[in-house]
């Protein structure tokens, strides 16, 4: 039994590790790493607890180790809903957790029985997972709630199984005082702890997954817009694969007189300007286009795929949204407009800040020939328009609204 004596004594703290782990983890992201950190804390009490035996009479030792259980899963379940964001359900779990407790006093204290202790216990602690699992089922956000939940799952399985294969088919010791030291509580600590540790180990990955997708978000979003910052359009870029991954075209926008709408209606309202405006273009872009906001007043938006023309027709459509949006719902009594330059990005651009730098030009071209418009001409066009001459193209290629 000595391997087994050093087993027992080495779940208690790999779990008293994990409950660290989360504990310190809930300073940066409280939940659901606060919840873990209990339910692993008080998992390793409750498996520590058998030690106190010597000093402690027998029946109030199984009465803490099962409360200390059943407040391990309820923490447990607890997790598992504000990981996957599902409503907490606190009285639910909580009278079932109460239930179990009652149950508890009842073998232990009042009739003794081992047996149905075990049994109680188990059901109590299982029930506890099965609500959470069975709300969460339908709600993975990753391939790792997958795993936690067929984890989740196994442990339930696992409860049920040994409940079956030990109560039904093997002896179980009658006396409370053989328990720690039988094969049964041997056969516990074995399977929970394997099981036990997977589901750790995946849960500790889910948050730190969260941690780490939180600070990229911050990273790579404009927090007014929430729209691609600077950076995120550049990663966004480069994580496309393929050789067209940069072919496409661009449109550069920009709203117009934005300094006097800051100024007519005050820097708060303007914000919500940029808010909206950045909601027209996630509302009317493709899918597959990559928008960040640059700077100030001024976005840019990556189209794969598209010719300049297409290109055009899109930068209108925008246009034309943002001229008939009902700014005065804002309380803005004015027209709020935008005017765009689109370019073709092509291969023989270096980057597609070559486009952009194209787009640019064009988006200057329209703000000098009076703005709310869109130019998408290439650059002898655009050379030939500045110097005066006629460029009869389509009116979304021209200077015209
Ligand atoms: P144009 O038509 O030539 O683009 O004129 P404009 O007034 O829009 O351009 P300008 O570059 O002169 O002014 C841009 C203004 O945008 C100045 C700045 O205070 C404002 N701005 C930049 N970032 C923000 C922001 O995050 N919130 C608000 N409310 N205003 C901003
Ligand atoms: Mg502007
Ligand atoms: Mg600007």
């Amino acid at each position: 039994m000595e391997s087994a004596d050093n087993f027992a004594f080495l779940l208690p703290f790999i779990l008293l590790t994990f409950g660290g782990a989360f504990l310190l983890v809930a300073r940066y992201e409280r939940k659901p790493a606060l919840s873990w950190g209990i339910g692993y804390s008080l998992a390793a009490a409750a498996f520590a607890g058998p030690a106190l035996r010597f000093w402690v009479p027998i029946p109030l030792v199984a009465l803490a180790c099962d409360t200390l259980f059943i407040g391990a899963f309820y923490f447990y379940g607890q997790a598992m809903l504000e990981r996957f964001r599902r409503p907490p359900h606190r009285l639910v779990r909580g009278g079932l957790a109460a239930a179990g407790l009652a149950a508890a006093i009842y073998t232990d204290l009042i009739v003794g029985d081992l047996e149905l202790e075990l049994l109680f216990n188990d059901l109590a602690t299982m029930l506890l997972l099965i609500i959470p699992l069975v709300m969460c089922l339908r709600h993975p956000r990753h391939w790792l709630d997958v795993v936690l939940l067929v984890l989740a799952g196994l442990v339930i399985l696992e409860t049920v199984s040994r409940n079956i294969f030990l109560t039904v088919l093997a002896q179980v010791p009658s006396d409370l005082a053989d328990f720690a030291t039988s094969d049964y509580a041997a056969i516990m600590r074995t399977t929970a702890s394997v099981v036990g540790l997977l589901f750790a180990l995946t849960a500790l990955a889910t948050v730190a997954l969260d941690i780490l997708s939180r600070y990229r978000h911050a990273a790579e979003r404009d927090a007014l817009t929430d729209m691609l910052n600077r950076r995120g359009f550049e990663q966004a870029l480069s994580a496309g694969t393929g050789q067209d991954s940069h072919s496409g075209a661009v449109i550069v926008c920009d709203i117009d007189r934005f300094k006097q709408i800051n100024d007519a209606f005050g820097h708060q309202q303007g914000d919500r300007v940029l808010v909206a405006f950045a909601a027209i273009l996630n509302r009317y872009l493709p899918a597959q286009a990559l928008a960040a906001r640059f700077g100030g007043e001024e976005f840019v938006i990556f189209l794969p795929g598209y010719a300049l023309a297409e290109a055009g027709v899109l930068a209108n459509m925008l246009r034309l949204a943002v001229a008939s949006y009902g700014w005065s719902s804002l309380g803005i009594d004015r027209q709020v407009t935008a005017s765009f330059g689109c370019a073709a990005a092509d291969a023989t651009d270096r980057s597609v800040h070559d486009a952009i730098g194209r787009a640019d030009a064009n988006l200057y071209a329209a703000k000098a020939e009076g703005r709310n418009r869109v130019v998408a001409l290439v650059r002898s066009e655009r050379d030939a328009a500045t110097a005066g001459k006629d460029v009869s193209v389509s009116p979304v290629r021209s200077y015209s609204r």
